[in-house]
């Protein structure tokens, strides 16, 4: 077996691409500045924590997940939504330009499946940014190269059609055998999608009602991380089967 690649301290990221997802989302393509590609290994649903020096008088430190996956060597890529008066990630989705450094350090966080605890038939949740885990654990389990997981459900819910965070990636993902994907619109009626959050009866409607022998990933809002849980334990999941990343 290969050594794990880490590299440790603060590394000098190079953005190496950004491309546009949707009206206030964007995704950076990052290469290590000294070394070039992805230097290290990771995990999908892992993150990385990135430090500003120079946004405030004091120095600011955001965490961003990788949406990329761990079986794309040349790059990492992170996928920021900017959020109402927020400093980094306007400073990411608005200034931040191809060539600039961004200094970061990682992988961190166990928001992962871990095959010799979790049980392989994935249910993930999420709701806007809070998909970007899912992106990287999508990308990294359908490869063909990849343990096989039997059964990958993901739920997420985004308020409009402007905001499909990943929309390209979960439509390829979902031509896959092993994997189904739902998508709910909050805030808009549209004939293509489910209208509203995700709730209890859209995931008993999109499990038939089959919650056990599943692994449950949660991220998004503080809602969706009490009342999802809280509902699947009344339905006999043992919390140990339930992995929750919050992103405030
Ligand atoms: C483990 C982890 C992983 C994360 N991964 C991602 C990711 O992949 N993509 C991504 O876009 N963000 C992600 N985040 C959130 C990110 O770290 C920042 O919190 C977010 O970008 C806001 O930072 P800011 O400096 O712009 O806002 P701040 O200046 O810190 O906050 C300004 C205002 O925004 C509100 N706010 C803060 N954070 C959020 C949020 N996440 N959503 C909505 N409102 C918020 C605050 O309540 C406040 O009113 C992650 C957070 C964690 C802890």
């Amino acid at each position: 077996m290969e050594p794990r690649r880490i590299k440790r301290g603060w590394m000098n990221l190079r953005v190496d691409k950004i491309v546009p997802e949707t009206h206030d989302t964007r995704t950076l393509y990052l290469v290590d500045a000294e070394d070039g590609g992805c230097v290290f290994d990771y995990q999908p649903g892992q993150y990385l924590t990135f430090r500003f020096d120079d946004l405030a008088d004091k120095p600011l430190v955001r965490s961003y997940t990788m949406s990329s996956s761990p079986c794309q060597k040349d790059h990492i890529e992170v996928t920021v939504k900017a959020v109402s008066h927020g400093i980094v990630s306007h400073y990411l989705c608005e200034k931040v330009m191809e060539g600039d450094i961004l200094r970061a350090r990682g992988p961190i966080g166990r928001f992962g499946y871990e095959p010799t605890k979790d049980l392989p038939r994935l249910v993930m949740i999420g709701a806007g940014s809070g998909v970007t885990p899912f992106l990287s654990m999508l990308r990294e389990y359908t490869q063909p190269a990849s343990a096989l997981l039997p059964d990958m459900v993901l739920l997420v819910s985004y308020r409009s059609e402007e905001d499909l965070i990943g929309w390209d990636l979960l439509q390829e993902a979902q031509q896959h055998p092993n994997v189904r994907v739902v998508v709910s619109l909050s805030r808009q009626h549209h004939a293509d999608f489910r209208f509203g959050r995700i709730d209890e009866a859209l995931l008993a409607e999109t499990l038939e009602g089959d919650f056990l022998h599943r692994t449950f990933f949660i991220c998004g809002p503080k809602g969706l991380l009490t009342s999802i849980p809280a509902f699947l334990s009344t339905k006999g999941v043992e919390m140990a089967h339930i992995k929750t990343e919050s992103f405030f």
